[in-house]
Formats: C-alpha cells, sequence, structure tokens
C-alpha cells in the first residue's frame, strides 16, 4: 500500500491523483476508525472542494458517522469548531498553498490538531483493508452549522480594541481568509482596504503561498494607499505574511518572532516551539524572555507532538504558520496577524521601525529538483560531505557554520530539495546558498 499521507494530509491534483472515490473512502475509514460520533467538515473554496465534500461526507454517514458540515471556512476555524461543537474529529478540504488544481484531505482530532502520524498510519491500513460500511439503520446524518461567528467572537474576547487606528491592507487571495480578517480586524478598529478580497476557486489574483515574490501587488497597495501595513494569507488562512508601509516582506520567521515576543512576555521561561528552517532570531527572542528555543522537524505535526510532550508557549514555522497552544493546537494565520497588530499598537513605531527591533538576518531560499527515489541517497552523500561541521539532522541537514547556518531538505510532498541559507549578512547568506545548491547537485547527479 502506497503512503498516502505526505507531511500534511493527503495532496494531489483534483480528479487526477484525488478524486471522489478517495474522499468516499477517507470518509469511510475515517467512521470506520472512529466508530460514530460526528465529524466537523469545513473546506476552502476550490473549484473542487464541494464535490470532495459531498463525496467525504457520504463516506462518513455510510461508515457510521454524522457530519457536521461546516462549508467554507479557514482551516483554524475548523480546528476551533471541532472543538467548540464537541465532535470526534475533523475533516479539512483544502490543499492550502497549492496551486488552484489541487485539493487536499486532513484529519483533525477532538482537540482540534492534526492527525498525527501514527493516527495516519492507521487510516491508511484501514482504507487498505477496505473500510466498512454500517447496516442501513445507523448510516449517519448531516447538519450544517456556520463556524464563523463563533470563532470572530473567541478572537474578539481574548484581543482588546486596538488604541491605534490602523490601514491595513488584506491580501486574501481570493481565498477563505476573506470571510474573516477583514471583519474581524474592523471590528478591532482597523480600516480595512480589501485586495483579492472576493472568493474565486480559480484563484486569479495571485499564486496562494505566502512568500514574498507572490505579494508584490499587496506591496505596492500598501504603498500606494498609505497603510500601515499589509496582511497576506495562504490559501486557508493557517498562514501570515507581513508587509510594512514601505512594502517590504517581512518574513514568516520574523513574524512568529515579533509574535513570540509579544506573546510570551511576563511568561516565565518559556519554550518556544520551531523548526529546523528558521532564522537565529528566534534564539534572540528566546534570549530577551530568558526563555529556550526547541527545533523538531518541519511541519505542523510535529510541533504539536513536542507541544503536546514537553509543553510550549508557543509554535511557529518559517512559513507564517504560528501556533498558539492556549489557543488552538492548529496554526492559526488569522491570530497571529491579529497578533502581530497588537505587538505594534503596544509600541508608537511603524512597522518597519518595529521590525528593526529584531537584529537582522538575511536569508537565501532556494530548491533543486530531486526524484523521490534519489533522496535518501542524497542526504547521506550530503551528510558525508559535511561531516567535519556542527550537523543538526533531524530534519534533512542543518549545517551550522560560525556566521550563518545552511539546511538541505527534501521535501515531503514535491519531488524537490529545499536550499535554504541564513547569515548575518546577505553576501555570505548567498555564499552559503551557493555552497548548497553545488553540494546537492553534485548528490543528486552522483559525482
Ligand atoms: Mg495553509
Amino acid at each position: 500500500m502506497p503512503k498516502l499521507f505526505g507531511t500534511f494530509g493527503v495532496r494531489g491534483i483534483a480528479n487526477e491523483e484525488l478524486t471522489p472515490k478517495m474522499a468516499l473512502e477517507l470518509g469511510q475509514a475515517l467512521a470506520t476508525d472512529l466508530g460514530g460520533g460526528q465529524v466537523a467538515v469545513g473546506r476552502d473554496n476550490r473549484t473542487s472542494g464541494e464535490m470532495l465534500e459531498l463525496a467525504l461526507v457520504a463516506g462518513l454517514n455510510s461508515g457510521g458517522c454524522d457530519a457536521l458540515k461546516l462549508g467554507l471556512t479557514p482551516t483554524p476555524v475548523l480546528s476551533f469548531a471541532t472543538r467548540r461543537f464537541s465532535c470526534q474529529a475533523g475533516v479539512m478540504i483544502t490543499a492550502s498553498h497549492n496551486p488552484a488544481e489541487y485539493n487536499g484531505i486532513k484529519f483533525w482530532d477532538n482537540e482540534g490538531a492534526g492527525f498525527p502520524r501514527w493516527r495516519e498510519e492507521k487510516i491508511e491500513r484501514i482504507l487498505s483493508r477496505g473500510p466498512k460500511m454500517v447496516d442501513w439503520r445507523n448510516i449517519g446524518r448531516v447538519e450544517e452549522a456556520d463556524a464563523l461567528p463563533g470563532y470572530m467572537d473567541a478572537v474578539l474576547e481574548r484581543v482588546p480594541r486596538l488604541k491605534h487606528r490602523f490601514k491595513v491592507v488584506v491580501d486574501g487571495a481570493n481565498a477563505v481568509g476573506n470571510l474573516v480578517t477583514p471583519r474581524l480586524l474592523r471590528e478591532l478598529g482597523c480600516q480595512v482596504v480589501s485586495l483579492n478580497g472576493q472568493l474565486d476557486g480559480t484563484f486569479p489574483g495571485r499564486k496562494l503561498e505566502t512568500v514574498a515574490e507572490n505579494l508584490g501587488e499587496l506591496a505596492r497597495t500598501v504603498v500606494g494607499c498609505r497603510a500601515d501595513l499589509g496582511i497576506a494569507h495562504d490559501g486557508d488562512a493557517d498562514r501570515t505574511l507581513i508587509v510594512d508601509e514601505r512594502g517590504e516582506v517581512i518574513s514568516g520567521d520574523r513574524v512568529f518572532a515579533h509574535v513570540a515576543l509579544h506573546y510570551l512576555r511576563g511568561k516565565a521561561r518559556p519554550r518556544i516551539l520551531t523548526t529546523v528552517a528558521t532564522s537565529s532570531v528566534l534564539d534572540d527572542v528566546a534570549a530577551k524572555l530568558g526563555g529556550e528555543v526547541v527545533r523538531t522537524r518541519v511541519g505542523e505535526p510535529e510541533l504539536v507532538e513536542e507541544l503536546r510532550r514537553g509543553g510550549g508557549g508557543i509554535a511557529g514555522e518559517e512559513n507564517g504558520g504560528v501556533i498558539f497552544p492556549d489557543w488552538l493546537l492548529c496554526r492559526d494565520g488569522i491570530m497571529t496577524a491579529v497578533q502581530f497588530l497588537e505587538a505594534l499598537d503596544q509600541t508608537d513605531r511603524k512597522a518597519s521601525e518595529f521590525n528593526l527591533t529584531l537584529p537582522a538576518y538575511y536569508q537565501v531560499k532556494r530548491r533543486l529538483e530531486c526524484p523521490e527515489e534519489k533522496k535518501a541517497r542524497v542526504l547521506k552523500r550530503l551528510a558525508d560531505r559535511f561531516s567535519g561541521h556542527r550537523v543538526n539532522r533531524s530534519d534533512g541537514l542543518r549545517i551550522e557554520f560560525e556566521d550563518g547556518w545552511l539546511l538541505l531538505r527534501p521535501s515531503g510532498t514535491e519531488p524537490i530539495f529545499r536550499c535554504f541559507a541564513e547569515a548575518r549578512t546577505e553576501r555570505r547568506a548567498r555564499e552559503l546558498a551557493a555552497l548548497g545548491l553545488r553540494e546537492l547537485k553534485a548528490a543528486i547527479s552522483g559525482r
């Protein structure tokens, strides 16, 4: 049985790799695993979303579970609703930052955390045996609920109205973040300008991944309408990137760092969980707070597992996904944006000045194609090549240099290797990235 789940659920091109039949069987398998109860189902606004939702709900029902359909919803709201409505599990139909032709199915447990690997493996085993259908008397029912108002109220209970009346451009990427963030920020006292604000499952406005090269229009809009900052979500709003008032993108790990410093202030020796792929700026934040940084493998499930094992005040990734464990056990791009605004509100600085309150690092991010079957061998060759350095091998290879670090890591979802470099100067970061790419190419070609 081939491995079905990647680093974040099942992903693939709709109707080619991810079919209604597969959604149906995944629904049946989850119902078989749970043995009944209610499952919250949410989806982003891809053109394939409703089709997969209908199939998945049919699978849940035929396997004996009730479905609570939430309809269009950001991922953090699905996590919130799974707990709020006391469901046995949640299912989110989204391909996050992947292009419009993709979709994905991801399971959540009754605490609103993504299924850990062992639970996904259990689902895979049930699928390979063939999931069961229940007797006609026990077929599940379908109910509908709107989780958005409850989520927004819960955020507003935690965050007071802001002192400053910030002008904020929200780039919702024509996706489900638009259903929450603009309204929430208005409630908090912001003046909101919406960009790519209408929902469109072909995502015509921009690519969904929240990386600087996709945020040019947001940057121009922020500058053009003299906004205080810009906020960009990915396709399911579990990630946020910020653009300052000059149109400069504040990277995901810096957003995380600023939010962590704000959120954890006053807490004794906080534990900051992050991955091998994030900036050293997190170490600076931990030093300011008298806390510590724990680096795990890349991926939300790894962070949640470590949160559950060792505790922690906050967890986050370089892509701008932050988990606030006393709020949700799920990356929440909406709460991340709100916390950043609250942090900024407590200073009297502009966003660019605020960003300078943490040390600057330069990062270079590259990728190189590498066939799936070669990845393990390439990694072994790279480990041999850098055996003289201090290396963190928990996920790929994070190689520490005196003045920076280099991460060479095989992607869990695509046939590529990622090459990240960071240093205190741009020149050194470029040098390290070039070194990484050179060694990667050599290792892939087998020289
Ligand atoms: Mg996402």
